[in-house]
């Protein structure tokens, strides 16, 4: 049995880190931020439309052709795959996926609706 940094079991399976429940919840914290920075420094950080860039947290990854469902099946479900997904993917992400601030991806969203 393996055992965290800070001194409790834990069973190693493929996916986790060596740590326990409670650190692997502040190393998924940290995985995800550090994913999102990639995936931002794949496709900009940046929103393409009005090139608002004041805050990542206002930034969003959107599906050009709106298949984001489908693509989410593709790749499983929870953010940290599909932004693992455009790390691994730089040129195809860039052609599936844009970088659009929560004002422009909600009036895309609404526009799509709408046809
Ligand atoms: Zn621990
Ligand atoms: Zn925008």
């Amino acid at each position: 049995m393996a055992s965290c940094w800070c001194g409790a079991s834990v069973r190693k399976s493929g996916l986790r880190p060596s740590t326990c429940g409670f650190h692997y919840a502040e190393y998924m914290r940290r995985y995800r931020q550090a994913i999102k920075q990639r995936a931002f420094e794949v496709l900009g950080q940046e929103c393409l439309r009005c090139g608002f860039d004041a805050d990542l947290r206002a930034l969003e990854f959107d599906h050009v052709a709106n298949d984001g469902k489908k693509h989410r099946k593709e790749v499983g479900v929870g953010g940290a795959l599909m932004l693992a997904w455009i790390v691994k993917h730089p040129a195809e992400a860039l052609q599936r996926v844009q970088v659009l601030c929560a004002n422009c991806n909600t009036i895309k969203e609404a526009v799509h609706r709408a046809i």
